[in-house]
């Protein structure tokens, strides 16, 4: 299966991609861990990528789209993919789309986890990530309403959007997750 998942900055989508993973069987690519990876080992674009995230920005479009594209050829990726944290501007979501089109693997579910502001700040102040500092994480917050938010409308449009309400326990919200992504696999499977 080929499906994004989509929440603010501290919405469990981490949490909850673990649990798909098992259930799904398809590879997790999270491009926060992909940039964290590079970060720690000083490569080119390790130290490009840190210059923005150490500030809470989001990383400009090519560096992304690049370390994603070479992420897609290995085999691994031939059957499904779970993107986890991308993508994250209109950009990417059209530049994901022309891609796996490209390939004759469309997207099929774009998973919105919903969670409020002040749950996710909450549960960033508990987290001790680099990048989850006081002034850093409102500012990442401030990022995914502006860029990130509008792809919900975007994937609605498409007819790819599921909503899933991101507050309860981990089992209560992979419970909804994977109801829905049930209903989605049924109804792609009627004529
Ligand atoms: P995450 O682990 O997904 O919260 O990502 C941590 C940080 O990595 C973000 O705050 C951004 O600076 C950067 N990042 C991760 N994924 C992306 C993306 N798809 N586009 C731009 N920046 C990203």
């Amino acid at each position: 299966m080929w499906i994004v998942l989509i929440g603010p900055p501290g919405a469990g989508k981490g949490t909850q991609a673990e649990l798909l993973l098992e259930y799904l069987g398809v590879p997790h690519l999270s491009t926060g861990d992909m940039l964290r990876t590079a970060v720690k080992s000083q490569s080119s674009a390790g130290l490009m990528a840190d210059e923005y995230m150490s500030k809470g920005q989001l990383v400009p479009d090519p560096i992304i789209l690049q370390m994603v594209g070479e992420r897609l050829e290995r085999p691994d990726c031939a059957k499904g993919v779970l993107f986890d944290g991308f993508p994250r501007t209109l950009g990417q979501a059209q530049s994901l789309d022309a891609t796996l089109e490209g390939r004759g693997t469309p997207l099929q579910v774009a998973l919105e986890l919903r969670v409020p502001d002040e749950v996710c700040l909450a549960r960033m102040k508990d987290r001790k990530r680099p990048d989850d500092r006081n002034d850093v994480i409102a500012r990442r917050l401030e990022d995914f309403h502006r860029r990130t938010q509008p792809l919900v409308d975007y994937y609605r449009r498409r007819g790819m959007l599921e909503s899933v309400d991101g507050l309860g326990t981990t089992h209560e919200v992979f419970t909804r997750i994977r109801a829905a992504l049930d209903r989605r696999r049924a109804d792609s499977a009627s004529p």
